[in-house]
């Protein structure tokens, strides 16, 4: 029991460190992909209503398995197998068990990577679809929306998560009640990801920066270390985050991670081919994202462990042009310039090009030449619709 404290001690301060390094903006992480599209396993869970969460009962092997794959393909926020976890109290155990696999899982690089606990929407539970429309908002009562949240995210809390990546969201109301859950956990943080059905819209039709605006106003607020977009296509992102960008005072960051850019049928249960699939239509537009404030990143349906190896590569030679930058701004009026995700300092102009690739979290940038051969405008594009906030010192407990 006296381990048990210790590591959800230790899992506070990674929560803490966690909201710090989105919040300070001076990070950026890459977050795992789809589990169910992704998880290799022979137990068909496709019509099962606990869906990838039966693995837990059925291969919970084939669960750990691709936890490994993403930590070992360069993500760096795993989410636990628990989004469509059932909450009846026989099924207690398994949220332990989900978080105990995701803990063995990341045992190969415990300092590099994080366990988050997936918490996807009441309508991911009644396993028809509604949670892409979010008609069950209307007609479920507050009450029975909380009990479910609460007694889902107090088992992951007992388990040791003190981080929720509440996903999927169809509609403000179901992300307001995360939040009033969220008071009851002291010590604990969440980011909010909603669903989106076209580019300006939540699940259930509400406008995004509508929702947002309306969630700024919440007290637990101050425990979000990201809002964002999740299992949407890659073509509406930018177009989401720039109308949040209209109303997010506070410069809170972005978490997005869409799915491959297939079309689903909640019907047929069947993702249908569009023209702007693959991992392209993701990586093509990372750096506008990025631009536009995103600083987890990562994949949902159909985005798997390859595309997550590319994605990290992706981000990481967009820190390196603007480590290159910084370079560059040493030879001219280096006060002008400014730095993507935060103003560099007096002091950052004294640092060598590897200790800045350690500043921005990119390992291997040795030589001046090497940050210098990645010169592009991609500070510039970053300072147009982006700008970090000054960070105060905020009460998170
Ligand atoms: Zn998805």
């Amino acid at each position: 029991m006296e381990r048990f404290y210790e590591n959800r001690s230790k899992n506070v301060r990674k929560a803490a460190e966690f909201l710090d390094w989105t919040r300070n903006g001076d990070k950026i992480l890459v977050l795992d992909g789809g589990f169910a599209s992704s998880v290799e396993t022979d137990v068909d869970f496709s019509s099962d209503a606990r869906w990838s969460s039966a693995l837990l009962e059925e291969d919970e092997d084939a669960v750990k398995r691709l936890h490994v794959k993403f930590a070992q393909n360069g993500a760096q926020v795993i989410e636990t197998n628990t989004y469509q976890l059932d909450f009846r109290p026989e099924k207690a155990a398994l949220f332990a068990k989900a978080v105990k696999l995701a803990t063995e899982a990341i045992a190969v690089n415990p300092e590099e990577v994080v366990i988050v606990g997936a918490v996807g929407p009441f309508g991911a539970t009644l396993a028809d679809g509604s949670e892409y429309d979010g008609r069950y908002l209307t007609k479920t009562p507050y009450e029975s929306l909380f009990e479910f949240h609460k007694r889902r995210m107090d088992r992951l809390s007992d388990a040791g998560i003190t981080f929720f990546a509440a996903e999927t969201l169809p509609g403000l109301i179901e992300a307001e009640i995360i939040l009033d859950v969220l008071e009851t956990l002291p010590g604990c943080r969440c980011w909010l990801s909603f669903q989106c059905r076209d580019d300006y819209r939540v699940a259930n039709g509400q406008k995004i920066d509508d929702v947002f605006a309306r969630l700024s106003r919440h007290r637990a607020l101050r425990k979000v270390a990201a809002v964002g977009v999740n299992c949407v296509k890659p073509e509406t992102v930018a177009s989401l985050l720039r109308l949040l960008n209209s109303v997010n005072e506070t410069r809170l960051p972005y978490v997005v991670y869409p799915n491959s850019g297939e079309d689903w049928n909640a019907s047929t249960k069947q993702w249908i081919p569009t023209n702007d699939v693959g991992d392209e239509a993701i990586l093509s537009r990372v750096s506008e994202w990025i631009s536009l404030g995103a600083r987890i990143l990562g994949g949902c349906c159909r985005v798997g462990p390859s595309t997550i190896q590319k994605l990290r590569l992706k981000i990481a030679e967009e820190m390196l042009e603007a480590v290159g930058k910084v370079a560059e701004a040493k030879e001219q009026d280096f006060t002008t310039m400014q730095l993507s995700w935060r103003r560099p300092t007096t002091k950052d102009a004294n640092l060598r090009p590897s200790q800045l690739g350690r500043v921005f979290g990119l390992a291997g940038v040795d030589s001046k030449q090497e940050a210098e051969k990645h010169l592009s405008a991609i500070l510039d594009h970053f300072n147009v619709e982006y700008a970090k906030r000054e960070c105060d010192n905020e009460d998170f407990s």
